[in-house]
């Protein structure tokens, strides 16, 4: 689904991601790990077109998005969510949503049915649906990102970070949330910091450290790697 292969990004002379190499198959979910500014986030920002690569290729379903506009990589079938959770805080909630829809603008009928079928998976955003965004919790906005992608209708997920800053009790419900996506179907790709719980819903997982891939496997096989977490993921 998704083909990342020998992917270099650059800040200037900052060598932040050195040809790393990961696969997505279809309804895969896959953890990237790694420690701060092993570069998780450029390697998500290159992939969603914000970041143009200095070096490798990035195919998805087949098609070559490696110098993609963001805006294209949408249309591709890849939605992002980046760990700044940025709402529009004076809109509603509603209008947010719509927002993500925005490739699909003239499609409404569409639009409504997958409106619907996002307030059953996120009942708390239904109740909110008329109220400012910038008035919702941390893990209420952060659903809001997730679904506001998820109106952009992708067959690939990328989520950076979900679970930062948030209380345990609502990291649980976002986990819980990511599994009942993979189990519709989605293919994910999932950063975190959250080294358990990443492994605990992922089918394979890449640890990066200084901009390359140190290990890969099942998750059963990242956790037997014994110097994981003292080397990479920063104890
Ligand atoms: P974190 O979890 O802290 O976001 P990360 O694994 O996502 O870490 P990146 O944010 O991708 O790592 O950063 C990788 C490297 O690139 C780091 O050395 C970082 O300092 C550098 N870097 C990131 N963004 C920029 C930028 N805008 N300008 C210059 N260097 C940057």
């Amino acid at each position: 689904m998704l083909d990342v292969s020998d992917l270099s990004v650059s800040y200037g002379t900052i060598r932040a991601v050195r040809g790393i190499s990961f696969t997505l198959g279809k309804g895969e979910l896959v953890s990237l790990l790694g420690a701060n500014g092993a570069g998780k986030s450029s390697t998500l920002k290159c992939i969603a077109g914000a970041l143009k690569a200095s070096g490798g290729s990035i195919t998805l379903g087949g098609k070559d998005i490696t110098s993609a506009s963001p805006e294209q990589v949408v249309r591709a079938g890849l939605a992002t969510v980046p760990e700044t959770r940025d709402v529009f805080p004076d809109l509603t909630v509603a209008e947010n949503l719509m927002l993500g829809a925005y490739i699909h603008r003239r499609d409404q009928a569409g639009n409504r049915q997958n409106l619907e079928r996002l307030h059953t998976l996120f009942p708390r955003l239904a109740e909110r649906s008329h109220q400012p965004a910038g008035t919702l919790s941390g893990g209420e906005q952060q659903m809001l990102v997730i679904a506001r992608a998820l109106m952009s209708r992708p067959t690939v997920l990328l989520l950076d970070e979900p679970s930062l800053g948030l209380a345990p009790a609502i990291v649980e419900r976002i986990f819980e949330m990511i599994e009942t996506l993979k189990k519709s179907g989605l293919t994910i790709l999932l950063v975190e910091q959250n080294v358990n719980q990443a492994l605990a819903v992922a089918d394979r997982a890449y640890v990066m450290r200084l901009g390359t891939v140190v290990t890969s496997g099942t998750p059963d096989e990242i956790r037997a790697t014994s110097d994981l977490s003292a080397h990479y993921l920063g104890g």
